[in-house]
């Protein structure tokens, strides 16, 4: 896989990610969206098919794919918060395109046409998508998986360096969530919903001070941010080591919290509740 950097320049940034032939190429294209969400279209050179991940704010999406001459032909629903909901029906009304999303949450979610549980698979621009259900930030979260291409689209389940908030389920159960997305390949490329980077990074260091990878990590994304970079993306291998809430059963971040004997979810229940007042 090759995944280059194109264009760094704020606010745009764009990767372009080839996998086997060049004809089955993707193009990703990021920007901001209200005020510290991420928009993020999906294009396939071949196809044409272009998906919004998440439709939180309809004039940047619209003007990114103005921008880059494509047409809107998927959303990719992740969960119903109103900043990944909002510009459902005006992206609707205005390309007809086909709204993906999770099945628990189908009744909240606006403009759906087609609903989705955990294992489904469908076919975008060639390839398999995989649902993924993560609940735990809301009852019915799902992200989506494209093995071909080791993308992930995560959303408010798995930031850089964080979690979502435990809105609607329990710790144990966002726990088993991250672990699911954690099992993926090391190398997967992970798109995440918001950019929390820095404040996550700052509370990191608190329950995992030694961490070498995470200290150089948190040196590198201060000056980004200083820069007004994005964080995104990531990837699966990088948070297995540098973001706490992926490391529970860590020694040294059990003994940090002073607790060598505790569960890992009960372990990840404290980092979490530490963060929410942090
Ligand atoms: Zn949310
Ligand atoms: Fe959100």
């Amino acid at each position: 896989m090759d995944f280059k950097l194109q264009e760094g320049t704020f606010p745009a940034t764009r990767w372009d990610i080839k996998s086997g032939s060049t004809m089955k190429s993707l193009q990703i294209e990021v920007f901001l969206c209200r005020s510290d969400n991420f928009g993020v279209l999906l294009h396939c050179l071949e196809t044409g098919e272009t998906a919004s991940i998440d439709a939180p704010e309809f004039g940047p999406i619209v003007a990114s794919a103005e921008k880059r001459g494509w047409t809107i032909t998927h959303i990719f629903t992740t969960h119903h918060h109103g900043d990944h909901v909002e510009a459902n029906l005006a992206l609707k009304e205005k390309y007809g395109c086909e709204i993906i999303g999770p099945r628990n949450e189908a009744a909240v979610i606006p403009g759906i046409d087609r609903t989705v549980g955990d294992g489904d698979e469908f076919t975008f621009a060639k390839r398999p998508v995989r649902v993924i259900e993560t609940p735990g930030h809301t009852a019915g979260h799902i992200c989506y998986y494209l093995p071909e291409d080791m993308l992930l689209f995560a959303a408010d389940t798995l930031f850089a360096l964080g979690c979502g908030r435990l809105f609607e389920r329990s710790a144990l159960d966002m726990w088993h969530s991250l672990q699911k997305l954690a099992s993926l390949p090391d190398e997967t490329i992970v798109y995440f919903g918001h950019e929390y980077t820095l404040s996550n990074a700052r509370f990191a260091l608190t329950v995992d001070p030694e961490n070498a990878r995470l200290r150089s990590r948190a040196e590198l994304i201060e000056m980004q941010r200083k820069r007004g970079d994005f964080t995104i993306p990531t990837t699966i291998g990088l948070e297995k080591e540098t973001n706490p809430f992926l490391r529970a059963g860590d020694p040294d971040i059990r003994r940090t919290l002073g607790m060598e004997g505790a569960t890992n979810d009960e372990v990840f229940a404290e980092i979490r509740k530490r963060k929410d007042s942090f």
